[in-house]
């Protein structure tokens, strides 16, 4: 497993909509696996494949440490009330924001092994799969943060 570089906001592969996977084959499970690396490297509970300059629909997602989701052509089948919380993100260092999110989803999509997989998702867990969906779709928290603001970041 490898490291890989965190494309940060101006870059505009965060802005692009992503391409379909065509087989969950060793190559994509490497760079999943890569992405969970990096994710936990870098302290996120989310990451998509765009925000390391790969424009395919795939990310992952730990919203509870030791629990990981690996999502391939995600798709949100149902989504469900509101809740608003605060997010960061990996590509916009320094800064987090307010949004507001459904209460539920339903999502399926493939896992690890290319099987297709249904979850249902509520708090926290269900703004991480929303934020990291939006990511597949060039959509960044920002975009939709009502009171962004600046934190202090973590040294490494
Ligand atoms: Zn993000």
């Amino acid at each position: 497993m490898a490291l890989r570089n965190i494309v940060t906001q101006g870059d505009p592969i965060l802005r692009k909509h992503c391409r379909e996977v065509d087989k969950v084959d060793d190559r994509i499970r490497m760079i999943l696996d890569d992405m969970v690396e990096t994710m936990r490297d870098a302290k996120g509970v989310g990451l998509a494949a765009p925000q390391i300059g790969m424009m395919r629909r795939m990310f992952v997602a730990e919203p509870e440490e030791g629990t990981v989701y690996c999502f391939v052509n995600p798709e949100i089948l149902e989504a469900e009330g509101t809740q608003t919380g605060d997010e960061g993100c990996l590509s916009v260092p320094g800064y987090q924001g307010t949004v507001e999110r459904p209460a539920r989803i339903r999502i399926k999509g493939l896992d690890r092994d290319g099987n297709m997989q249904e979850y249902e998702f509520k708090e926290r867990e269900a703004v991480v799969m929303c934020h990291e969906f939006d990511h597949l779709e060039g959509i960044l928290y920002i975009d939709k943060s009502t009171n962004l603001y600046e934190v202090e970041q973590e040294e490494a």
